[in-house]
């Protein structure tokens, strides 16, 4: 009985009881800051051709996105395509109904 006891008493040790995460300290991440690829186009808007300056991230890769016109406001497709080597390849603005 007495080596049941001892055992009892190692199992104890070995775990000591969890005293929560309290201790846990936080790793300050930089969530939402990362190193962004942005390139700017000039592009013109295929509604009223006004021409601006287009950002595109190309840290994203292949992506489409929308964009408002800065003059007419108007919804702007942006299809946006990137090299294997990661380099802005080409920036293709269409009308909301124009399908690529
Ligand atoms: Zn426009």
């Amino acid at each position: 009985m007495a080596l049941m006891f001892m055992d009892a008493l190692k199992s104890l040790v070995a775990n000591p009881i969890n005293m929560g995460c309290g201790w846990r300290t936080r790793t300050s991440r930089s969530i939402g800051v990362h190193e962004e690829m942005l390139s700017s186009r000039d592009v013109s808007c295929p509604y009223c051709n006004t021409e601006f300056e287009l950002l595109v991230d190309a840290s994203q890769g292949n992506h489409a996105t929308w964009e408002d016109c800065p003059r007419c406001c108007s919804p702007i497709q942006v299809h946006v395509s990137v090299s294997p080597q990661g380099e802005l390849d080409s920036v293709v603005l269409g009308r909301d109904d124009d399908v690529f």
